[in-house]
């Protein structure tokens, strides 16, 4: 299985924030709640800093 990770930003709390919570929801293997903050931290990205995150995983 491979992850693309989002372009998080540098030195932004909500950014820093949604990856500290994505990547504890992964690490405990829940993936349907790592799924939820990866949502909520594409449309961060989108309206917040303009960038339009590509996210690939595999199975
Ligand atoms: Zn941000």
């Amino acid at each position: 299985m491979s992850v693309v990770r989002l372009p998080y930003v540098d030195g932004c709390a909500e950014c820093a924030r949604l990856r500290e919570a994505e990547e504890s929801a992964r690490a405990a293997y829940d993936h349907s709640k790592a799924g939820d903050y990866r949502v909520l931290a594409r449309r961060h990205l989108r309206t917040e800093h303009g960038v339009e995150a590509l996210v690939v995983e595999r199975a």
